[in-house]
């Protein structure tokens, strides 16, 4: 086993334990391993293992020597509750030899939590102020379990509460600077944000790329109805390592053209069509049927949206779909609800009935009933109405019905950011597609 210092100087490696007996009966998803590994390869950090283990002492503490044995980090999630059987804290003290003592200023903390709530801590809730000896504590601003990082001869381990909604922002403000400081490398990355390209197409525009890749490094991630390419370099200092990222980006740019919806972190594809609709003065509305609001709900998670998004339906069935949007019987009758011509007229409607610029329409068979063999399940037409213009398109997506009406709203959201460009910024497509 190499120490320490030996290790640092080649790239370091994170291991992941998940803790929790609901992990392993598939009673939750272990949504905080993939947060953790997406991080962490974002910091740049190699991950070759990770495990979920139950609330077991023995089982944990094995668990725990062996990562410990063979990797420089090891990120614990969960566990650090009240109750009886949250014993990570206790494992890890004991696995290395640290004494559990109160430590005042989480104690404080706790009482605070819970002063702000008019609540009064029971006494198990103390259980979350002790710790061992000589540890990191990360505060948590949104529960009271805090993090705690132990700094062993073996590893460093680095203990975080099981809610994602604590673990995320504490592993945001207080464990992504601990780790950029362990190493005397800087590692920054930026990504590319793509829509309207499939992740298969996408892998095999930057395959070449990724086949030859060095310092930057480029990873895809696939998202529902995106792909995320992540540049990444490491250098002496920021300035350094921008610069290597800055001619990859351009090449992505190159490669992907208008497909790339952003380059910013926190831009998501909605904040992207909220941007371009305000950017142009334009007010937008939606004309849901499967979709059932989820396109809505999308829109509306940007704040400020009110601006450009006034009024949106959900016409499921075809008597809301003629009676709100103006849809012809004969037109329903003749070509079915799920079919090119109804959306197109769903998407006309909606944008005479709101008075808006641009109206985009979604119908569709979400299944898991409803498909025949000329319309199967996941069939999908998307339309978008700008100056007097419909652009229709038919869509085959798979999965479930919830991934299929997911689909479908990244779909939408992706034909609006495109029609908004070629109709108002004149921009062209097609370079991905
Ligand atoms: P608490 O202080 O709430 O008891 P904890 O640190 O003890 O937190 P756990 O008791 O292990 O964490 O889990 C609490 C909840 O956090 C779980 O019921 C689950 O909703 C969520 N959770 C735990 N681990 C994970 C995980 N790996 N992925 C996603 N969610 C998780």
């Amino acid at each position: 086993m190499a120490d320490i210092a030996e290790r640092n100087e080649e790239n370091m490696n994170v291991e992941l334990i998940c803790v929790g007996t609901e992990l392993l009966l598939g009673s939750i998803v272990n949504t905080n391993a993939a947060y953790l590994a997406e991080k962490c390869a974002g910091l740049g950090l190699s991950c070759y293992f990770q495990t979920v283990v139950g609330d077991n002492e023995e089982r944990l503490s094995q668990v725990l020597k062996t990562a410990m044995g063979r990797s420089d980090i090891v990120i614990l999630s969960g566990g650090l509750g009240p109750t009886e059987d949250d014993l990570t804290k206790e494992t890890a003290a004991k696995v290395c030899g640290r004494e559990l003592k109160l430590h005042e200023p989480s104690r404080q903390a706790i009482e605070a939590f819970f002063a702000e709530r008019g609540m009064t801590p029971t006494d198990n809730n103390w259980k979350q102020a002790v710790l061992p000896e000589g540890a990191l504590v990360l505060v948590n601003h949104n529960g009271t379990a805090p993090g705690v990082i132990l700094e062993t001869e073996s590893a460093k381990l680095i203990l975080l509460p099981g809610p994602p909604g604590e673990l995320q922002p504490m592993f945001e403000e207080s464990v992504v600077p601990y780790l950029a400081a362990l190493t005397s490398q800087v590692i920054c990355s930026q990504t590319v944000k793509v829509c309207g390209i499939g992740e298969s197409k996408a892998e095999t525009m930057v395959k070449d790329l990724i086949d030859g890749q060095t310092n930057p490094t480029i990873a895809t991630y696939a998202k529902t109805g995106e792909v995320h390419i992540r540049v990444t370099a490491n250098a002496g200092d920021r300035k350094t390592a921008m610069k290597l990222i800055k001619p990859m980006v351009k090449e992505l740019k190159n490669r992907f053209g208008n497909n790339i919806y952003t380059t910013e972190e926190d831009t998501t594809l909605e904040k992207a069509v909220a941007d371009l609709a305000l950017a142009n003065g334009l007010t937008i509305t939606c004309a849901e049927s499967c979709t059932g609001g989820m396109l809505s709900a999308r829109l509306v998670n940007v704040p400020g949206i009110s601006e450009v998004y006034k009024t949106g339906v959900v016409t499921y069935a075809n008597k809301a779909k003629r009676r709100l949007l103006g849809v012809k019987k004969s037109t329903l009758q003749k070509y079915g609800a799920v079919s090119e011509k109804t959306a197109e007229e769903m998407a006309k409607g909606a944008a005479v009935m709101f008075k808006a610029d641009v109206a985009v329409a979604v119908t569709g068979i979400a299944g898991p009933e409803g498909g025949t063999a000329d319309k199967p399940v996941g069939l999908v037409y998307i339309a978008c109405h700008v100056k007097g213009k419909t652009t229709v398109r038919e869509y085959r997506f798979s999965g479930n019905r919830y991934k299929i009406r997911e689909s479908a709203v990244s779909a939408a959201l992706a034909l609006m950011r495109e029609c908004i460009l070629v109709y108002y910024s004149k921009v062209t497509f097609g370079k991905g597609e």
